[in-house]
């Protein structure tokens, strides 16, 4: 008998948290694996923060949170949006959620109808279509590959649009890809979007600060679009706090309603000391979030450098975020040094694991086939030591 509802039947798992869950099942067998699946910054969360959550329990922050959150935390947020970004939010506008993953499946599920098509430009993070599919939404994917830096044009997004499109879903900095979109190419998008008001834009800027740019534009900041988009982000890849779940929508007020309600009957309000964490992450000193970026950038330049080297990799240079997301389709059709055929980047990926030791994500979980995914979001000797079993497991196959 089987009791599983065809809705969770019908979603398929996260292939990062997979990929992640198999490298440490591999390293407890003893296996020296080195891991870049999951995307987590590798350091330890700032101390002032920590601070700030021993200090939440001591205090007896140990009860419900209101449903969307301490007012206290809406309003370092809605500071943050002010002096981070220009924009002008009001607390009520602020939904605070377990993580911006909650955030971001809230206002899919508070918006999108049975039926409504939701445009993601791909390749996206694995868990944007299957949120979709929880809401019996359409996913309409709009492809774009490592020849266009990883973006889509206007007129594509143009191309896309239909009566029934009810959400369009960026996020840049990108997951997997790392690209951001200039502000000239926002604006671009943005053109189109003023011409199509049924259109809701979902901008997911969790990786707002691993920006090598030197400037963030949000999505938010464009008036044509300002009542109907959402802002999501959070605090786990800027501040190192991905366990502690906090994350946000800032949103017009209907949807943020609309999201509590939904969160009120199936989490209630977050943890209550994370958000005191998150609050101290917000109000507090923000050097740690240069520091963290400044390593991340050092690393990109040495993956980019140490993967551009591989035969048949074909890599851009990622301007955000911690991912690189090489082309690997000149290496497949071939063999392994025991004979097994590496057909597809998911063949390959499970190859580097399982005769290199180094955990990747395949392009596939992306919407990407042809493409892997590598977190650089660890120590430089773990990525010298990871591109090199990388180019010797590539060297090796027939
Ligand atoms: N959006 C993107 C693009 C991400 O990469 C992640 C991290 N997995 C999230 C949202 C979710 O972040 P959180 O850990 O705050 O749920
Ligand atoms: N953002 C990370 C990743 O893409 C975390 C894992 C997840 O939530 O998917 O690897």
């Amino acid at each position: 008998m089987d009791f599983i509802s065809q809705r969770v039947q019908s979603l398929a798992a996260s292939q990062t948290l997979a990929m992640s869950q198999k490298s440490s099942e591999l390293r407890a067998r003893g296996v020296d694996v080195i891991n870049l699946s999951v995307g987590e910054p590798d350091f330890p969360t700032p101390q002032h923060i920590k601070d700030a959550a021993v200090a939440a329990i001591a205090d007896n922050f140990t009860f419900y949170t209101p449903v969307p959150g301490y007012l206290s935390l809406r309003r370092a947020i809605a500071d943050k949006l002010a002096r981070e970004n220009g924009l002008s939010y009001a607390p009520e506008q602020i939904v605070v959620s377990t993580g911006a993953k909650q955030a971001l499946c809230n206002v899919i599920l508070s918006t999108v109808n049975p039926g409504d098509e939701v445009i993601i430009p791909t390749p996206a993070w694995v868990s944007y279509v299957e949120m979709v599919k929880l809401a019996e939404g359409v996913t309409v994917e709009v492809p774009a590959g490592i020849d266009t830096d990883f973006k889509i044009t206007p007129a594509q997004l143009e191309a896309a649009i239909t009566p029934r499109t009810r959400m369009l879903l960026m996020c840049s900095p990108s997951n997997p890809t790392g690209s951001v979109y200039t502000p000239e190419e926002l604006r671009a998008l943005v053109d189109v979007l003023a011409r199509h008001p049924q259109v809701i834009v979902m901008a997911d800027e969790i990786y707002e600060h691993i920006n090598y740019t030197g400037s963030f534009t949000s999505l938010g900041s464009f008036a044509e679009i300002a009542d109907r988009t959402v802002i999501i982000n959070g605090v786990s890849k800027a501040y190192a706090m991905t366990g502690w779940r906090i994350g946000y929508c800032a949103a017009p007020l209907a949807i943020a309603k609309a999201c509590t309600k939904l969160q009120g009957q199936y989490t209630s309000g977050a943890s209550s000391i994370a958000q005191k964490a998150a609050e101290a992450a917000y109000t507090g000193p923000q050097d740690c979030v240069a520091e963290m970026r400044a390593a991340f950038r050092r690393r990109r330049d040495l993956v980019v450098d140490l993967a551009s080297k591989i035969p048949g990799f074909r890599v851009n240079e990622p301007q955000g975020a911690f991912y690189l997301f090489p082309e690997v389709s000149a290496v497949l059709g071939r063999h392994t040094p025991d004979g097994r055929l590496i057909a597809t980047s998911g063949d390959l990926a499970m190859y580097l694991l399982e005769d290199a030791h180094v955990a990747t994500v395949d392009g596939a979980a992306f919407c990407a086939p042809g493409y892997i995914r590598f977190s650089y979001a660890t120590s430089d000797d773990n990525l010298r030591a990871a591109m090199e079993r990388i180019a010797a497991a590539v060297a090796a196959l027939r």
